[in-house]
């Protein structure tokens, strides 16, 4: 299929060097202290790593007091390593009775340790034990790009950067209150001290953010001092005599984003679009009145029996699969945090079975597993007869395997996603939102009798095909697609022992029904109807030509849906354009937007994945919070990128045009 990306900004080289295959740091100690041979130089002070952390971390950022009554809290460190300093902050958040309800920390890091590893090294600190074992059962597979981890039931959220220092700092998009700097000694790492670094770190901080590092380096003082830092050398930790504590006073003027002071949400729309972004909301204390026409939640596309939880494989680690992945494992995150895949909701964690489409792609794919070196827990190559014997079925082709995927029935899903928001969300089924004013303050959402459903400062539009009935959102360029799915008993095809797509799917029985799909066609058909069964009898003749043979007269049975669209087959997440409002600039932020009125729209066939992600996405946006992937990549999800491709195209008026008609 073509996709039509020309709008987006492509990657220069150095961001494309982001996805080059990590190399995991080296296990090695020197006298009894962690050590880097690539570096030549200690993870941390030879008179103590934990008491490093406390002292020249914690303290040369005066935490806890500085996290104390506030909602979130923002921390950025330079260098991960083994994790001491987030475990020292971490322990000493939990002790806290003043600690704020959520902690962001934001890590870089180049070479990650492998989890054995990072055992061995926990091991050392037997006090941490029971933060360090949840940060090893988390800790992402070793692929470059932002992770992001939900840890201590959400109170911690832990945004792991993994690539080089400077690739990943200008693709960060957060507020910071407290900066660590722990890159080893300037001398043995300059990279991670580089003026031009130290001196970009003012556009990451919040007012009044503080730094704290263990050099007082002179160029490291000299580049913080022009980046807006007011810097001290405060007592060092052990034979140190001094360290570095800074404040950041700019003499300049700065802008941070705002919060609605009053924090409700109207969500329309309880498919999976719209129940993740009330669960990912509600997490953070907001209110939510959930307004949808239907009496039950997932009823319109969401509503299929199983759909397939995977990711997107491709050989230039396309934008589309960048954010896949990280939809994916952020999806596999939070739904642990719910309970887990077959516990909280119904599905299975099985595995996916990605087949290649023929001999062609198949060398394609291999080309991949040898370039891309995926770990393998995120994807595995089997070739034709390692697949085959997985299936326990001939196979021509050999394909990717994702151990973690697996189907999730939406609605069940959905259901545990509202139910994780307890009393903060209100629903409102039953009920259908026609029309959205704005009264200066907030919006209003009427239904067809023009009763006032429900009132806010924000709206969020999870409304699939039928948002362009608002016309606020109906210049968006939206398009659904009929999607009819086949359902087969169970006892009708050989039991798989994982989801099997080729051109389609093939799932394991939820309820008792095995589904295949999905057609793809561009009309309004609600009916089920044959040709669209002989399509899918098709797809499964490609994965599976003899269950297909002997299923050929099966009845007709199924279920269509209609998925929306856009363009460039990503999805729409964030504030939606005010499209009579005239563009005054070339970038997206020069788009003018309609105020605290956002959309998660566009999931196309994959809504599973992409729901945590973009409601993740958009509760950080709406809570001022730091972004969980790149800036490039939230840019390329921006429902204003098409309004801004027409600008650019000069398809739509510039300012002075406009002014002058
Ligand atoms: N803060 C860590 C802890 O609490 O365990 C120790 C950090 S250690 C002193 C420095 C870390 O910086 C190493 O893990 C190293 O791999 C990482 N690093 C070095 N150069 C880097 C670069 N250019 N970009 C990102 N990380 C880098």
């Amino acid at each position: 299929m073509y996709l039509d990306t020309t709008h987006l900004t492509y990657p220069t080289a150095n961001e494309f060097m982001l996805h080059t295959p990590l190399v995991p740091a080296t296990l090695a100690f020197v006298e009894d202290v962690p050590y880097a041979a690539a570096f030549g130089d200690v993870y941390h002070s030879a008179d103590g790593g934990l008491g490093q952390a406390r002292h020249v971390f914690l303290k040369g950022n005066r935490l806890p007091e500085r996290w104390r009554a506030r909602q979130h809290f923002t921390i950025l460190e330079t260098g991960f390593g083994l994790g001491l300093n987030f475990l020292a902050t971490w322990a000493a958040l939990r002790e806290d009775p003043a600690r704020p309800a959520q902690l962001h920390y934001l890590a870089l890091e180049k070479h990650p340790f492998a989890v054995p590893d990072l055992a061995t090294l926990h091991a050392r600190w037997p006090e941490l034990a029971p933060l360090s074992a949840e940060l090893r059962a988390a800790w992402p597979p070793l692929i470059a790009g932002f992770h992001r981890l939900l840890l201590d039931g959400g109170r911690i959220i832990l945004t792991l950067v993994f690539g080089d220092v400077r690739d990943c700092i200008p693709q960060i998009d957060a507020s910071v209150d407290a900066f660590y700097l722990d890159g080893f000694s300037p001398s043995k790492n300059p990279d991670m001290w580089a003026p031009q670094l130290l001196e970009r770190l003012n556009r990451l901080a919040a007012q009044e953010a503080t730094l704290a590092t263990y050099t007082v380096s002179t160029p490291v003082r000299k580049a913080l001092t022009q980046a807006g830092f007011a810097c001290e050398k405060p007592p060092g930790f052990g034979r140190k005599r001094e360290m570095l504590s800074a404040r950041f006073a700019p003499r300049w003027q700065t802008t941070h984003r705002d919060v609605p002071a009053d924090r409700h949400a109207i969500v329309i729309g309880a498919g999976l679009a719209g129940s993740a972004a009330c669960e990912r909301l509600a997490a953070r204390g907001w209110r939510l009145t959930l307004i949808e026409r239907h009496a039950a939640p997932a009823q319109e596309a969401s509503g299929n029996l199983a759909g397939v939880v995977k990711p997107l494989i491709s050989k230039d680690d396309n934008p589309s699969s960048q954010l896949l992945r990280a939809a994916y494992l952020f999806a596999l995150q939070c739904w642990s945090q719910l309970g887990g895949i077959g516990r909280a909701f119904s599905g299975e964690a099985c595995g996916v079975l990605q087949l290649a489409d023929d001999a062609a792609d198949e060398q394609v794919q291999r080309q991949i597993d040898a370039s891309h070196r995926y770990p393998p827990e995120f994807a595995q190559w089997l070739d034709g007869p390692a697949a085959s014997s997985l299936l326990g079925q001939p196979l021509k082709q050999g394909g990717w395997l994702f151990p973690r995927g697996g189907w999730v029935y939406p609605a069940s899903l959905c259901e545990a996603l509202l139910a994780a928001c307890g009393d903060r969300l209100e629903r409102r089924f039953a009920h259908t939102a026609v029309q959205l004013e704005h009264d200066g303050a907030c919006w209003q959402v009427r239904d067809g009798g023009d009763t006032v459903l429900a009132q806010a400062p924000v709206v969020i539009l999870a409304t699939g095909a039928s948002t362009a009935l608002f016309p606020q959102a109906a210049q968006l360029p939206l398009q659904a697609v009929r999607g009819q799915v086949m359902h087969l008993p169970a006892t009708a095809l050989p039991e798989l022992p994982v989801v099997v797509c080729g051109d389609g799917y093939v799932t394991r029985p939820s309820q008792g029904i095995c589904c295949v799909g999905a057609s793809y066609d561009f009309d309004g058909d609600p009916q089920l109807r044959q040709a669209s069964q002989q399509e899918n009898l098709a797809r499964l003749a490609h994965i599976l030509p003899d269950a297909a043979q002997q299923n050929a007269q099966a009845p007709l049975a199924g279920r269509v849906g209609f998925r929306t669209v856009a363009p460039d087959r990503l999805p729409l997440v964030g504030a939606l354009p005010a499209a009579d409002e005239a563009i005054t600039g070339s970038r997206l932020r020069d788009v003018p937007r309609l105020p605290g009125l956002h959309g998660l729209l566009a999931y196309g066939s994959r809504g599973l994945v992409w729901a945590p992600f973009a409601a993740e996405l958009l509760a950080a946006q709406l809570n001022a919070e730091p972004l969980p992937i790149e800036r490039r990549l939230a840019e390329a999800l921006d429902p204003a990128r098409f309004l801004l491709k027409a600008y650019r195209r000069g398809d739509i008026a510039t300012p002075s045009t406009s002014s002058r008609e």
